[in-house]
């Protein structure tokens, strides 16, 4: 099993959007095992495969609830309802959260490894990974769901972690909205 390296916000794999999947072979199989072993890792409840430089319409995820993780292949949301405000993170933007709008229940559909077609009705947490990552597949970061004042002082905490002043860093990041423990996807 190999991990991968999360790619980080700035990186372009991150803004373009994926390739459906045509035929489900080792070579997919290989990366969903890979692409679960690097959720886990991170740690994280979810993973599009551009999120570790793959241009495939895949995601790994696994919301913690016992069912363990699962894949999906070239998901589509067919229908979604409601609207819920949640503290929402991302891999691809460390250390970062913000309350973000998305609706409450999807009905997601896709395929599994084998090749049979999934459907999914799901909400909260679950319903949320599917969107997030989603908008991960079709090229569209967090960072795009907030508002422009966040966006920048996001830009700058991120801008100021990368450079030896960590002291100014830590209260740029605070200004921004640095997370604790809650989940990233
Ligand atoms: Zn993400």
């Amino acid at each position: 099993m190999t991990t991968f390296a999360i790619r980080q916000y700035g990186d372009p794999v991150l803004k373009q959007r994926t390739q459906e999947i045509e035929d489900i072979d080792a070579g997919v199989a290989k990366l969903v095992a890979d692409m679960i072993e690097t959720m886990y890792g991170a740690p994280g409840v979810g993973l599009a495969a551009n999120q570790v430089g793959v241009q495939r319409r895949l995601f790994v995820y696994d919301i913690g609830q016992g069912a363990g993780p699962r894949a999906v292949i070239n998901p589509r949301i067919a229908e979604s309802s409601g609207e819920w405000t949640y503290e929402e993170g991302c891999l691809s933007v460390p250390g970062l959260s913000w309350p973000i709008v998305r609706a409450d229940s999807v009905h997601l559909v896709g395929l599994d490894l084998e090749g049979n077609e999934l459907s999914i009705e799901a909400d909260t947490l679950e319903g949320r990974c599917f969107q997030h990552e989603i908008d991960h597949l079709d090229g569209v970061l967090i960072l795009d769901r907030i508002p422009r004042q966040a966006r920048k002082e996001a830009m700058r905490a991120m801008r100021e972690a990368q450079e030896p002043n960590a002291e100014a860093a830590r209260g740029a990041k605070a200004a921004a909205g640095a997370h604790g423990d809650d989940v990233a996807a």
